[in-house]
Parts: C-alpha cells; sequence; structure tokens
C-alpha cells in the first residue's frame, strides 16, 4: 500500500485514492496546505493497486537529474524524439486576451465541445479556491482559460472521466504533467477519445498560502472579490502581472516583485515538496499536447508581433498530430525546431520542462512562520526585496502608463 515517508515523492494526483477498491485512501492536508494519501490499514486489502498507479513510485527520474541542466542539454542533442513544435496564437483577440500565452487551450476545447464531448479543467470556485471541473458548456470552458499558480483540487474527477469515455464520448483534461500522468495510469489503457494536454510545469502553489493572501487582500481592500486573473497582459505580455478585480469596480495590477503570492511563487517558497524532484518531467509526455510560454514571439514576425502572447506548443502523439490539422485553421502557427522551442521557453534557465525548481533551504521554517505571522513580515523576514527592486517595481507602471516601457523595450531588442 502507499505509504508516503518522504513528501517529495508524492504529487498529489489522486491517483491512488480514486483507484482504491476498498475506497479507503483519503487525501488529507499537511502543514503546507498540500494533500497526502492517507490509508485506513485495518480496511486495506493489499491489492497494490495504488502503487502500480503511483506516477511517482513508477518514474525512476534520480534525483540529480532534477536539477542538472547540462546532463539535459546532452539528452536533447541526443534524443530522436519525433515531438511536434510549433509557436501558435489563436485568431481570436478576446480568447488570446483572456488567455495566459496563445490560447491554444480554447482552441483545442472548442473542438471537443463541438463533437458533443467534456472538457474538464482548473477553475476558481465560489471562494476563489483552485479546482478541477467537468463540463460540456462554452460558458464553464471560459472560466478554465488562464493559469492559476495554485495545485487544483481534483475532487476524484478520474471516474467521472473514466465514466464518460466508456460511454464514448470525446474528453479533453488539461492539466499538470504529473496529473495527466496520474489520469492515464489510472484508466489503464487508450481510449481513442481522450485527448490529454498538459504544461510546461514550474510547479503547483500551497492552497494554504494562497487562502492566506485571499484574506489579505479581503481585509485591506474592503470590497468582495470578483475577478482574479494570475497573467494579466495589461503591461504587455512579457510582463503580465497579477489582477484582482472587485465589487466597487476597483482593482489592482501587481508584478512579480510586488505582489504577495506572486512573490514567493516565482521565489519558489510556496511549491509543493514534488516539484523540487520532480519525477515526471521528460520530452516525451504521456499528454498528446504540452503548452509552454513562447517568450519574444514579437521577434518571429508581424502577426506574432501584434499578437500580444503566444503559446510554444509540443505534439506528442499521432491522435496530437491529426487534431492539430483538424484546429489549425482557428490558430496562426509556425513550425520550429524543438531546441529552438526549448530555448525561447527558458529565458535565461534550462525549460521548465525538464528541470526542477530548487528548494529554498528555509522552506519549512517558512510555512511554520505562515501560521503565526502576519503575510508582509512573513515576506519580509525570508524573501527581502533589495531598496533597487523595490525602485524597479514602483516606477514601472508609472512608465508603462507614459508609455516610456514599451519604447525601452523596443530600444532593448
Ligand atoms: C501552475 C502552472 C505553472 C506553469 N509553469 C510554466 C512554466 O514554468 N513555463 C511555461 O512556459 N509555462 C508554464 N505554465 C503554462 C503557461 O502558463 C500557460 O498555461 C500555457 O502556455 C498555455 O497557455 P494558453 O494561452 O494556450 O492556454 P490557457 O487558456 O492559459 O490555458 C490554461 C489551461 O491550464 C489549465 N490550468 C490552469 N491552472 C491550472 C492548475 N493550477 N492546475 C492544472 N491545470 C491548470 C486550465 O485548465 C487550462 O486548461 C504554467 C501553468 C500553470 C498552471
Ligand atoms: S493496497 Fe489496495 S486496498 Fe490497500 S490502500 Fe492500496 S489500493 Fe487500497
Ligand atoms: S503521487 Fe499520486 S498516486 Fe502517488 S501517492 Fe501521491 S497522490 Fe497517490
Ligand atoms: S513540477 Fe512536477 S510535481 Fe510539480 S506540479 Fe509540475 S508536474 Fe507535478
Amino acid at each position: 500500500m502507499i505509504d508516503i515517508k518522504d513528501k517529495h515523492n508524492c504529487c498529489g494526483c489522486e491517483a491512488c485514492s480514486s483507484i482504491c477498491p476498498k475506497k479507503c485512501i483519503t487525501m488529507k492536508e499537511a502543514f503546507d496546505g498540500f494533500l497526502y494519501p492517507q490509508v485506513d490499514k485495518n480496511q486495506c486489502i493489499n491489492c497494490h493497486l495504488c502503487e502500480k498507479v503511483c506516477p511517482f513510485l513508477n518514474n525512476n527520474r534520480e534525483k540529480s537529474e532534477c536539477n542538472n541542466s547540462e546532463l539535459i542539454a546532452n539528452r536533447i542533442e541526443q534524443s530522436i524524439s519525433n515531438i511536434g513544435c510549433y509557436a501558435c496564437f489563436n485568431n481570436d483577440i478576446q480568447i488570446r486576451n483572456n488567455s495566459t500565452s496563445g490560447g491554444f487551450f480554447t482552441a483545442l476545447a472548442d473542438y471537443v465541445l463541438k463533437n458533443g464531448g467534456y472538457v474538464c479543467g482548473a477553475i476558481f470556485n465560489e471562494f476563489f479556491a483552485i479546482e478541477h471541473m467537468m463540463t460540456n458548456k462554452k460558458d464553464d470552458v471560459s472560466k478554465m482559460r488562464g493559469s492559476k499558480y495554485v495545485q487544483s483540487k481534483l475532487n476524484g474527477i478520474f471516474t467521472k472521466i473514466k465514466k464518460q469515455l466508456e460511454e464514448n464520448y470525446y474528453v479533453l483534461f488539461s492539466g499538470t504533467p504529473c496529473q495527466v500522468e496520474g489520469l492515464h495510469r489510472f484508466l489503464g489503457r487508450e481510449y481513442e477519445k481522450l485527448i490529454t494536454v498538459d504544461f510546461v510545469c514550474h510547479g503547483v502553489g500551497s492552497p494554504k498560502y494562497w487562502k492566506k493572501y485571499l484574506e489579505y487582500i479581503k481585509e485591506h481592500c474592503h470590497s468582495k472579490i470578483v475577478d482574479i486573473k494570475f497573467r494579466e497582459k495589461t503591461y504587455g505580455y512579457n510582463s503580465s502581472c497579477m489582477a484582482v478585480y472587485f465589487e466597487n469596480g476597483k482593482a489592482f495590477h501587481k508584478g512579480h516583485d510586488d505582489d504577495k503570492y506572486l512573490l514567493p511563487f516565482f521565489s519558489d517558497y510556496i511549491l509543493r515538496s514534488s516539484c523540487y524532484e520532480c519525477k515526471v518531467k521528460k520530452l516525451n509526455h504521456v499528454a498528446d499536447f504540452t503548452m509552454g510560454d513562447f517568450w519574444n514571439s514579437s521577434k518571429l514576425d508581424t502577426k506574432f508581433q501584434e499578437a500580444n502572447g503566444a503559446t510554444l506548443l509540443l505534439i506528442h502523439s499521432n491522435k496530437g498530430n491529426k487534431l492539430f490539422n483538424d484546429i489549425c485553421k482557428q490558430l496562426t502557427y509556425v513550425a520550429i525546431s524543438l531546441k529552438d522551442g526549448l530555448i525561447v521557453n527558458s529565458g535565461k534557465n534550462m525549460s521548465m520542462l525538464l528541470d526542477s525548481t530548487k528548494e529554498p533551504k528555509n522552506r519549512t521554517e517558512f510555512f511554520n512562520d505562515l501560521e503565526k505571522m502576519e503575510i508582509r513580515k512573513l515576506l519580509n523576514k525570508h524573501i527581502p526585496l533589495s531598496m533597487k527592486r523595490k525602485i524597479a517595481y514602483t516606477i514601472k507602471p508609472i512608465l508603462y502608463k507614459l508609455g516610456v516601457l514599451e519604447k525601452m523595450k523596443r530600444l532593448i531588442k
């Protein structure tokens, strides 16, 4: 039976609790707010199904491989993979503006809905917690659009997916690489009408920290939150920011250094332990598609320049290639080599497709302090910003409003 002794070895995909014939595995919250399986040993019949479906137990990627860019780079050079690689964006400007990069996900979801199928993706629930839902309605799919940098709760969705597939419906599942791998292992066989899409994954943030952040905002903004976007393109795709909208018509936009969620997320303090030693990161994913950010896509041509965001798209399967042909009329796209794709995706570091984030030494202390410290004090203690960074995030919105920021970016290019 599953017994998680080291939290780095469980991504929380819920495949084990979904497959257990005795329903004796429950997902319990740990001190950092992430869910881990706990077995009721009195009911367990030692069938070992939970171990067989676990994507972390069954991927033997060594710890030393997780943060070794050089080793991974050599592997790409040597790889003879058939992965298709594209830069693309959705031709519908509204969809694009509401998506994180180029809006590829919505093109795929539209195809599934048109064919009478179901789409599963991450949404905000009524309390702005993040969870997966299954739908066959266009309005619900629009709620899935956009990255939410918090681990989503799956709420037993794998069992619902299996039911729809058995009834011969199309099902599109969109999630983290580990959720997608967990789903495939749970299903245990190929389904022609199952389509899966994952993304280049930095890691997922703590639902417990997210809750504290929401409480902080509510306290300081004195109005009900009506919408949140983790990556709004107000200041352009390359400078996307957190945007929170309130019932009283007010809103705030804050960047990576300024926002009290994005700062610990991108400083890697609030990620799940498994994200620091991710065992499912690899070139060939079990998903049909992998999406990611295509940074500086404006360099490709004028169409991409005007698009304000493009998706880096990897296609891993024949099914994926066929589907891409069916939906490509909705997209503007250009084929590129896998190596170039990973370079544009990575920025300075190795692509998050293969590399894991590094665990801060004082992560445990950070979470222990989360219980007892006010959020500003917590961040000042653990992630203090230099005066230079504070000045930069204060003047950036002013420069943007004056139009100076865009001019400076063009000059640098
Ligand atoms: C937690 C997280 C980390 C990411 N890290 C990177 C990275 O390091 N590098 C990179 O290039 N790209 C990363 N991405 C992917 C990137 O942000 C875009 O989502 C991707 O480029 C697709 O954009 P799109 O415009 O085509 O579609 P979008 O409309 O933005 O599609 C979003 C899709 O992602 C799913 N989704 C959103 N939030 C979650 C969640 N919490 N859990 C599971 N599924 C979710 C939705 O269901 C939807 O299907 C990350 C995304 C997430 C959610
Ligand atoms: S061994 Fe079988 S019965 Fe026991 S927890 Fe795992 S799946 Fe459930
Ligand atoms: S990784 Fe998934 S299947 Fe494995 S123990 Fe964790 S929740 Fe269960
Ligand atoms: S980094 Fe790995 S373990 Fe973490 S959410 Fe992404 S795929 Fe899952």
